[in-house]
This record gives C-alpha cells, structure tokens and sequence, in this order.
C-alpha cells in the first residue's frame, strides 16, 4: 500500500479517491475549493495544508484537475508541486491535457529528480465510482509497471501507450471522435424529428444499424428527450478535448477540419450557458427546444 496523495476532487478525482481509500491506501487530499474535501475526510483521508505539505507526505501525487492551465497552475504555483517534488517521489497527472502540455511539464519534474507518468482516463463517473477506468500511461515503461498497483486501485486495466505523450494523444483521439459523433447525431437526428420522425425510432434505427454505437446509446435518449443534461462529463471539458485535439493534429501536419467545426459546436452550447452541464448538451447549440 502506498501514501498517495491526490489534487483535484471533482466529478472523477472524488470518486477516484474514495477507491484509493477503500484498497488501503493511505490517502492525503487537497483541493482549490477546500469544502470539497470533507466527504473524503470523513471516509479516513487526512487533509493537506497545502500542495507542498501534500507532496511531503506522499510517495506517489496525483492530479486530476480541469485542463493543462490549471496542471500548470498547481505544478508551477508558489508553494506548488515543483518546490516539494524530490527524488524517490512520483508524480502521475490524469487529467486529460495535450502530449505538448505533458512533455512540457515532465521537462520540469524531471528537473526535480521525481519520476513522472502520464495517466490519462477512459471513462466518466460511474467507471469511476466502479474503480473500472481504463488508465492510458505514457513515459517510462517501468515506472508505469511500478505505479500499477495503485492505478489498478482506480481502474481495471492499464496500458502504457509509449512516451511522454503518446497516452494524452490516445486519448484525445477518443474524445475527438466521441465529441464528433455527437455532434453528426444531434444535427441528423434533430432534422428527422423536424420531418416527423420519432426519438424513440431513430434512436432504436440508428441502434440496429451500421452506425450504432455506444456514445448514442450512452446519450442520445437524453438529446432527443427529456434533456436534462446531467453533468457525468462537464461540455466545457469536452470542448476543451476538442480544441487540443485540433491542436494535436495541427502540430502533426494534419488538418482537422471536421473535428474544429464539431469544436464550434461545443463552443456555441457553451456561449449559451451550458458549460457545466453534461457533453450531451451540445444538442443546445443548434436548438432552444
Ligand atoms: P471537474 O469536476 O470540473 O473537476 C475539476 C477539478 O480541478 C476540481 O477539483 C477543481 O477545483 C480543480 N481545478 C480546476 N482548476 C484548477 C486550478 N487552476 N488549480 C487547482 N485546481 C483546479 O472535472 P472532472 O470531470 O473531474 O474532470 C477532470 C479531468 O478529467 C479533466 O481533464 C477531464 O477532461 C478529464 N476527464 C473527465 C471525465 C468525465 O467524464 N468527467 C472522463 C475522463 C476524463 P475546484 O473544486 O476548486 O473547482
């Protein structure tokens, strides 16, 4: 069992945490907004007084917070990461960030003498809750051998992807085509109701079909439906995927023209407010019903 101290306690880094606790681990937590520790703490977790107290008492830290500006934040911040990490130490960022972003702040811990992982997650929170996130590492093959009891106390498979990089870019590929398929669905889907069609038929059409696929199932009844848009994965994050993996096949010589206007899409759901609700919500954009 290790010392494992986490940053970042919203939809996934909570549940993620409560997992880490439940295998034994002793577990340290700090988050931004203070308040969201409690529930943590009063399942055994100790409470940190600040990013550097929580690297002191940790072998191994983890972040999952929002983007690559808050992991900068949090690495790079007075009295943040940088300043405490030291050899012997490990630090493992989940959150979904571009590969530059990764390879940029493994540059900096690799000055600390600490080891560093990528480990970005397939899933949203009800894997999580589970402990059955599928974790893509990348960088050193060993170190994610060696980290591979405490990942698989989050989640029920890990696969070390390749360098520093080369996990955030899979997984960008996944949210990129995700997001994309929304998108196609909401515009398609929406117009066959305009003509007549029912919810319930596309949805049981589109399910029999060659194009059936989990993420409609997933979120489809709720777009066409009731709309409720219950956050499980934040659109503002899913917009933020979009954009970096626009950004990632632009910085490879690929275009992504189909990717960056789903990308608008995301963009004007959120212009109309609907950040904070779930990525399903981009149906908003091309309707106010
Ligand atoms: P979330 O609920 O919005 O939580 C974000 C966390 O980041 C909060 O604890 C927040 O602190 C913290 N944070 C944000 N900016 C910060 C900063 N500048 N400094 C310090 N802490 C900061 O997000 P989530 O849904 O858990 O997602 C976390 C990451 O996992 C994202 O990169 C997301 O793309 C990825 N992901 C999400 C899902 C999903 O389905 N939700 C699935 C796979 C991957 P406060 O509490 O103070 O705001």
């Amino acid at each position: 069992m290790a010392k494992v101290g986490f940053v970042g306690l919203g939809i996934m880094g909570e549940p993620m945490c409560r997992n880490l606790l439940a295998k034994g681990h002793d577990v340290t937590v700090y988050n931004r907004t203070p308040a969201k520790m409690g529930s943590l703490i009063a399942a055994g977790a100790s409470a940190a007084a600040s990013l550097a107290d929580l690297v002191h008492r940790s072998e191994v830290t983890i972040t999952m917070v929002s983007d690559p500006v808050a992991v900068r934040d949090v690495v790079t911040a007075k009295g943040g990461l940088l300043g405490a990490l030291s050899p012997g130490k490990t630090y493992i960022d989940m959150t979904t960030v571009s590969p530059e972003a990764s390879r940029e702040i493994a540059r900096m811990i690799g000055d600390t003498g600490a080891g560093y992982l990528e480990a970005p997650v397939l899933g949203s929170r009800k894997p999580a809750t589970e402990g059955t996130l599928v974790i893509l590492t990348g960088g050193d093959a060993g170190l994610s051998a060696g980290m591979e009891p405490v990942l698989l106390s989050m989640g029920s498979r890990v696969i070390h992807m390749g360098d520093t990089g080369m996990a955030s870019h899979m997984k960008l590929i996944i949210n990129q085509i995700m997001g994309t398929i929304l998108c196609v669905f909401a515009e398609g889907a929406l117009a066959g109701m305009e003509a007549g069609l029912s919810a319930e038929k596309i949805l049981d059409v589109l399910q029999s079909s060659v194009v059936a696929c989990p993420a409609i199932r997933l979120k489809g009844p709720d777009m066409l439906g009731e709309r409720v848009f219950t956050p499980n994965f934040p659109l503002k994050h899913a917009h933020k995927d979009m954009r970096l993996a626009v950004e990632a096949g632009t910085a490879v010589g690929i275009p992504a023209p189909v990717t960056s206007a789903a990308c608008d899409l995301f963009g004007m759901a959120r212009d109309k407010g609907f950040g904070d609700r779930d990525i399903s919500a981009v149906v908003r954009a091309l309707t106010d019903r």
